[in-house]
């Protein structure tokens, strides 16, 4: 590869920032997660929370402790959006997520439009949904996953079908106006019927936003463990193959596009309007500051990571330093290759002659290659994946990184 350069001139135009707060507790395992997660007492939340607070306060001398340069730009950000993930942060108290927003406004300049806590369904309550109103949480993302019970059984979930219906008619009832449902295509028993039944349930509760996840697995989670290993206690032997999962995948996008959603990220559909604005900063490279056990935080020229183990990350803090894992500063050619990455996840497609100006790069070549195979579309100098490719999107980019 020729010679980069400019690779952080973004930075000079950015005057915005998203706040990720990790929360890594659950009620159970799920059995195909493979998050560092756990299942831990309540009592060991308000440590936690007085961590994530703490980090936040100190944020710029624990960085800089960490040998982590944090770009004047970012330093001068406002910060317009907060994503609350995990883990099941909706298992904390009301006052918990209280706490971490108002440390957000205490910390930094911050114009909060998009505050999002994920939710799992089985964990919301008409007093907690009330509170996290008054918290200022104006978005709730929901681990659906399914709204098949043997389904939901099968992967060890806590919610059932009742419960989705429940939790959603509880937030809309305190004004939550913006919920997003994740689903997972390829969870074990899951058949084109109940596939095709649980996207016709989403799309009448009507949420503004759907996220489908295409089942990973690795030897990381249980059900993972059983397809590489064997077993049957984990149901591995009904798991779809990957055609069925590719054909489900298919059958999403015709049913959410005929119900008036945007296709507007690989997994991401929305209602006009309700594109998800803090996880737009991820694949648009955008700056943003994670904090908690093994949240990662990005600043434009560095990429870092915050130690995974939480009751390591509460003992270090409560000693002292930040305790991070791993601390990238991004090279020229990493940083081409994410804005190709990541910006062709976005459905809108990528402006190859803002790319190739800012990194002195004639980018032709790797794409007509693509184009001829017809898994990408050109309109001038904006290159997106082809209608009707995305699923095979993960071609794409092999070819694209050669
Ligand atoms: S709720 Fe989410 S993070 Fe927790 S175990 Fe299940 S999949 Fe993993």
């Amino acid at each position: 590869m020729p010679a980069l350069r400019g690779h952080v001139k973004v930075l000079l135009t950015m005057n915005t920032l998203g706040i990720y707060v990790q929360v890594p507790f659950c009620q159970t395992k799920c059995t195909y997660c493979n998050f560092h997660t756990g299942v831990v007492s309540s009592a060991r939340f308000a440590p936690y929370v007085n961590c994530v607070c703490g980090e936040m306060a100190g944020h710029r001398r624990l960085y800089e402790g960490a040998g982590i340069t944090l770009p004047e730009a970012i330093a001068d950000a406002v910060v317009d959006t907060i994503y609350m993930g995990g883990g099941t942060p909706s298992l904390l108290d009301a006052s918990h997520l209280r706490r971490i927003v108002d440390a957000v406004r205490e910390n930094f300049v911050a114009e909060l439009t998009e505050v999002t806590l994920e939710a799992d369904p089985e964990t919301v309550t008409e007093e907690k949904a009330a509170a996290w109103v008054v918290a200022g949480i104006n978005r709730v993302s929901f681990g659906v996953q399914s709204f098949c019970d043997e389904e939901l059984k099968a992967a060890g979930r806590m919610h059932r079908r009742a419960d989705v219906y429940r939790a959603a008619a509880l937030l809309r009832g305190a004004g939550i106006a913006n919920i997003s449902f994740d689903l997972i295509a390829g969870l074990p028993k899951q058949s084109r019927t109940t596939w095709r039944e649980s996207l016709d349930s989403l799309v009448e509760l009507a949420p503004e936003h759907v996220s489908v996840y295409l089942l990973e697995v690795d030897e990381g989670s249980h059900l993972g463990a059983e397809l590489l290993r064997g077993g049957n206690r984990y149901s591995a032997g009904d798991v779809p193959d990957d055609d069925a999962m590719a054909e489900f995948y298919e059958t999403a996008c015709a049913v959410l596009g005929a119900a008036g959603y945007e296709h507007y990220e690989i997994s991401n559909w929305a209602r006009p309007g309700f594109a998800s604005r803090h996880n737009l900063k991820y694949w648009r490279r955008e700056a943003y500051l994670g904090f908690g056990a093994g949240a990662h935080s990005f600043s434009g020229t560095e990429r870092w990571a915050n130690a995974h183990d939480a009751a390591g990350y509460v003992g270090a803090l409560t000693a002292g330093p930040l305790p991070v894992e791993q601390v990238e500063k991004l090279t020229a050619e990493s940083a081409l290759e994410e804005e190709l990455f990541l910006g062709l996840r976005h459905l809108d497609g990528i402006d190859i002659a803002r790319i190739e100006r800012e990194y002195g790069v004639s980018l032709d070549a790797r794409f007509a290659r693509l184009s001829s195979a017809g898994l990408i579309e050109r309109d001038g100098s904006l290159v997106r994946l082809a209608p009707g490719r995305v699923s095979v999107s993960n071609e794409v980019f092999v070819e694209l990184m050669k």
